[in-house]
């Protein structure tokens, strides 16, 4: 079976992949749903939301600096670094991940679409200011903007906010061209993320799920690989690297 994916990877003609959570619960950040998930202790529902925002900010922004404290901490693993290689090798054409994390980037993975946005952003409330940080806000007090003293939030896409449309659209339109999808540590319910594997799927491609856990995807997944995804693509790439030596 193995083999017959590594060659499916090899001859694929645009291959890209889904991300989520689960890739990063091997670098030690919990996931959202499942066992020992963030959401158990933490409820993010309530706090990931603009409602929540609105009435507590300093609340909300207390629970982001924590996450953002511990996602700056950790060390990708053999999934992201797996994810790289499979670029660099010129076989993986695009990542989209629904991780707000940048531990794709750190792995060194270059064409990265993040589709919920990143805890590396920081962004004004009211006008267009938006920027990077290295470490995050020490709240009390309250992070205002430098350009016109609004709230600063975190750069991330809440509950009930709409994803930015031209990041929708450039994730769209690479489904739309790939042969094959890697679908890796998604409980594959969160909107629109899920529905991007069954456009491959209607356009004739194949769907490739890694996932320890059943998902709804899996019934109709071509292969699903009920396996970490540290584990599984450390041994399909290792196999395409030395195909192509
Ligand atoms: P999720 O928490 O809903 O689901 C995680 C999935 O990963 C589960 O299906 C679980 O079975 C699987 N999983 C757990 N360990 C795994 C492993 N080692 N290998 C492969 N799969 C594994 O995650 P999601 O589908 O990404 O949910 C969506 C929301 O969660 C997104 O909006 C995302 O922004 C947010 N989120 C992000 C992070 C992060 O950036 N690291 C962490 C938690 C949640
Ligand atoms: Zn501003």
């Amino acid at each position: 079976m193995e083999e017959k994916l590594v060659k499916m990877l090899i001859e694929s003609k645009h291959l890209v992949a889904l991300t989520g959570a689960g890739v990063s619960a091997e670098s030690g950040i919990p996931t959202f749903r499942g066992k020992d998930g963030l959401w158990n202790k933490y409820s993010p529902e309530e706090l990931a939301n603009p409602q929540a925002f609105a009435k507590d900010p300093e609340k909300v922004w207390r629970w982001y600096a924590w996450r953002m404290e511990k996602v700056f901490g950790v060390e990708p693993n053999k999934a992201h670094y797996a994810f790289a290689e499979l670029e660099r090798m010129g076989i993986l054409k695009c990542l989209i991940t629904q991780n707000v994390d940048d531990l794709h980037e750190r792995a060194g993975s270059r064409n990265v679409i993040h589709l919920h946005g990143s805890l590396r952003v920081v962004k004004c409330t009211s006008c267009e200011n938006s920027f990077e940080v290295q470490e995050p806000p020490k709240v009390p007090p309250l992070p205002t903007c430098d350009k016109c003293g609004s709230l600063l939030r975190p750069g991330v896409v809440w509950f009930g906010e709409m994803l930015p449309p031209d990041v929708l659209e450039r994730a769209m339109r690479e489904v739309e061209k790939a042969d094959v999808i890697i679908v890796a540590g998604t409980s594959a319910v969160v909107q629109p993320a899920a529905s991007l594997p069954l456009i491959v799927k209607r356009n004739g491609g194949v769907i490739i799920e890694i996932n320890p856990d059943e998902t709804p995807l899996t019934a109709i997944a071509d292969y699903s690989l009920r396996i970490k995804a540290g584990e599984m693509m450390e041994s399909l790439v290792e196999p395409v690297k030395k195909a192509l030596s």
